[in-house]
């Protein structure tokens, strides 16, 4: 099994050429759209990312399951993750980094 059991082990992973390829698929399955966009009748093709629904960290054997897979925009991922939530504690915030992806 893929270890993604710290951050440093993430990051690792999403340099992986395993990962790139499987990006790529996801990208191209959604049309090189943001999913979430798409749903509300929006078409955003820039800043794209590729999110895990179930997140990499607790569910270690969906990291490379394209059914897991979802293209996002940043915006949107950021929602996702929490990352603007200011109301949120300071240790959910905490939380979401921790399982926040490498690149975003
Ligand atoms: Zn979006």
């Amino acid at each position: 099994m893929i270890d993604v059991s710290t951050r440093a082990a993430r990051s690792l992973f999403y340099t992986s050429q395993a990962w790139r390829i499987l990006r790529e698929q996801a990208l191209e399955r959604d049309h090189y759209e943001c999913v979430w966009c798409r749903e509300e009748g929006k078409v955003t093709t820039e800043n794209l990312e590729v999110d895990h629904i179930k997140e990499l960290e607790f569910y270690p054997e969906f990291a490379l399951d394209l059914d897991n897979l979802r293209t996002l925009c940043k915006e949107c991922h950021n929602k996702r993750h929490g990352r603007f939530q200011f109301r949120k504690s300071k240790k959910m915030i905490e939380k979401n980094f921790r399982t926040d992806e490498f690149w975003g």
